[in-house]
C-alpha cells in the first residue's frame, strides 16, 4: 500500500506521515471564533479537516481530534460591549448554532470541542512558564507579552525574516499584519469593559485575559501532549496565530510543537475571500432555506484540493446538486439490486485502490471523487446485464460503502426526514427477513406501520422500494 502524505506548510513539502506513536493521529483543528455563525469559508476549513479524520481512519490509522471553540477575544468582547452582554450570552448560542450546522454538513464531531474560558488555569500556567524563563515580560500596560527575540526560531513558519522582526516593539491585538511582527500580548490585562462582561480573570499578573494565540498552545498541549501529529486550520492562520502558538509552546516546552502543520485554502466568492469584513459570506442557513443538501456542499467543496482557491458560485451550486443525485440514483440501486456479476468483484477492487491512493495523495479528493463516478457508470453498466452473482454485488457494496465513509455525499430522500430514513430501512430489512421465512402476517404488519408513517412499500424485479406519499 502507497504511504501516507500530507503537505507540510513548515517544510513547504509533501512528506510522508504516519502519526508518532504509530497508532492514534493527534490532531488539532483551529475552531470557530464564537460571535457569528461560522460561514461557508470557516466550513471549507472545517470540512478540510473532516476530510482528513476520515481519511486517515480509512488508512487505518485511529485519530484524536480537538477543535476549540474560541470564547472569549477581542471580536467576541466589542460585540458583548456593543450588546451590553456577558461574553457568555454572546458566545452561547453562537456555539449551539456552530454544532447544528455542523451536524448539518455531516462533519464528523472531534473527539473535544473545547472552550478556552474553562482552560484559564492551564492558560496562566503556561504563561508563568515563560516568565520563569525569562521568555515573557508584564509591560507597562501591566499585559504579559511574549519576547519574540528570546526565541530563535521566531517566522519559521511564515518565513519572516530577522530583519522584519521589530524586537522590543509591541502589539496587543488578537490579530495583526505581518509588518507588525512584534512581541505580542499573552496575558492582557483587564479593561472596565472585560470586566463589565465577564471577560477577567485573576492571575499572578492581575486581573485579567488571556491572548487569543495562547489559548490553542494550552487546549492543544492540556489535551493533546506537547507534541501533536497535525495541525490544522486556514491559511489566514499561518500568520501571526500559527506563528504565535509555536513561539509560545517549543519556548514552554523545548520541543516541536506540531510534526505537521497543515493549511487549507480560501473560499472566494466572486473572487474575493469570504469574510464578513467584506460581506460577502452565505451561511449553512442560505443553503438549507435554499434546499441545497449537504451532500451537494460536501461535493462541491471537495471537487477542489485544499490547497487551491475554490470560487463559490450558483453555477458550481447546481452542478454538485445535479452531482449528488445521481450519487443518490445510484445508491438506491445498488442497495435494491438482487444480483449483479462477477465482474463487478474487479470493478470494486480497481476503485477501492484508486480512491485509497488519491486520498494518501495529500487528501485529493477532486481525484477520489472521480474515481467514484467511474465506478458508478461501470457499476451501473454492470447491473444493466442483471445477473445474480452475489460476490461481485456485495463487493460493490462494500466498496461504495467505504468510499461514502469519507465522502458521505448520498442525499437524504427527498421529502423524508432525516430520523425516519434509517427506521424505513430497518422496517425494510424486517419485512424482506419475514417474507423470506414466508410470514406473510408479519410482513404485512409491517408495510401497515409504513403506511401509517406515509411510506408506501412497491415490490419490483429488483426488490422491494419504498417512498413517501405525504
Ligand atoms: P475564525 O472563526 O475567524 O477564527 O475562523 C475559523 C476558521 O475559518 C479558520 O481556520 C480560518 O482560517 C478559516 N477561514 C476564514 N475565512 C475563510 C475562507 N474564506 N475560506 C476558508 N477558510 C476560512
Ligand atoms: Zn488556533
Amino acid at each position: 500500500m502507497p504511504e501516507f502524505r500530507l503537505y507540510n506548510s513548515m517544510t513547504r513539502s509533501v512528506e510522508p506521515f504516519a502519526p508518532a506513536d504509530g497508532e492514534t493521529v493527534r490532531m488539532y483543528a483551529c475552531g470557530p471564533t464564537v460571535y457569528n455563525p461560522a460561514h461557508l469559508g470557516n466550513f471549507r476549513t472545517f470540512l478540510f479537516a473532516d476530510l482528513m479524520r476520515r481519511s486517515l481512519k480509512l488508512a487505518g490509522f485511529k485519530v484524536r481530534q480537538v477543535m476549540n471553540l474560541t470564547d472569549v477575544d477581542d471580536k467576541i468582547i466589542k460585540r458583548a460591549t456593543e450588546q451590553k452582554k456577558t461574553v457568555r450570552e454572546v458566545t452561547e448560542p453562537v456555539i449551539g448554532m456552530f454544532i447544528a450546522d455542523r451536524d448539518y454538513l455531516r462533519i464528523e464531531p472531534a473527539e473535544h470541542y473545547p472552550r478556552a474560558t474553562d482552560f484559564i488555569v492551564e492558560m496562566v500556567d503556561l504563561v508563568r512558564r515563560l516568565e520563569m524563563k525569562g521568555i515573557a515580560y508584564q509591560a507597562d500596560d501591566k499585559s504579559v507579552y511574549f519576547a519574540i527575540d528570546r526565541f530563535p526560531g521566531y517566522g519559521r513558519l511564515s518565513r519572516l525574516d530577522t530583519r522584519e522582526l521589530k524586537t522590543g516593539a509591541r502589539v496587543a491585538q488578537d490579530d495583526y499584519a505581518k509588518e507588525n511582527a512584534q512581541d505580542f500580548a499573552l496575558w492582557k490585562s483587564a479593561t472596565p469593559d472585560d470586566e463589565a462582561c465577564g471577560a477577567a480573570w485573576d492571575s499572578p499578573w492581575g486581573r485579567g485575559r488571556p491572548g487569543w494565540h495562547l489559548e490553542c498552545s494550552a487546549m492543544a498541549m492540556s489535551l493533546l501532549g506537547e507534541t501533536i501529529d497535525i495541525h490544522t486550520g486556514g491559511v489566514d492562520l499561518q500568520f501571526p496565530h500559527h506563528e504565535d502558538e509555536i513561539a509560545q509552546s517549543e519556548a514552554a516546552t523545548g520541543k516541536p510543537f506540531a510534526r505537521f502543520w497543515c493549511h487549507g485554502e480560501f473560499l472566494l466568492t466572486d473572487g474575493a475571500k469570504m469574510a464578513k469584513r467584506v460581506g460577502n459570506v452565505s451561511t449553512v442557513e442560505d443553503l438549507r432555506s435554499q434546499q441545497v443538501s449537504a451532500a451537494a456542499v460536501r461535493h462541491l467543496m471537495f471537487s477542489t484540493h485544499y490547497r487551491k482557491q475554490l470560487n463559490l458560485s450558483g453555477a458550481a451550486l447546481e452542478a454538485s446538486m445535479e452531482a449528488v443525485r445521481r450519487v443518490g440514483d445510484f445508491a438506491g440501486r445498488l442497495a435494491a439490486a438482487p444480483g449483479g456479476t462477477p465482474a463487478l468483484a474487479t470493478v470494486a477492487e480497481t476503485f477501492r485502490a484508486e480512491f485509497d491512493d488519491a486520498l494518501r495523495d495529500d487528501l485529493n479528493a477532486p481525484r477520489a471523487q472521480a474515481a467514484l463516478f467511474v465506478f458508478i457508470n461501470h457499476v451501473n453498466a454492470e447491473l444493466d446485464k442483471r445477473g445474480s452473482d452475489v460476490a461481485g454485488l456485495a463487493a460493490a457494496r462494500e466498496a461504495f460503502a467505504r468510499a461514502d465513509a469519507v465522502l458521505n455525499i448520498v442525499p437524504e430522500r427527498e421529502g423524508v426526514d432525516a430520523s425516519l430514513e434509517p427506521w424505513v430501512e430497518q422496517q425494510m430489512l424486517a419485512r424482506k427477513a419475514a417474507r423470506g421465512r414466508r410470514d406473510f402476517a408479519a410482513a404485512d404488519q409491517i408495510r401497515k406501520a409504513l403506511e401509517e408513517k406515509g411510506i408506501v412499500v412497491e415490490d419490483t424485479a429488483e426488490g422491494a422500494r419504498w417512498k413517501k406519499v405525504r
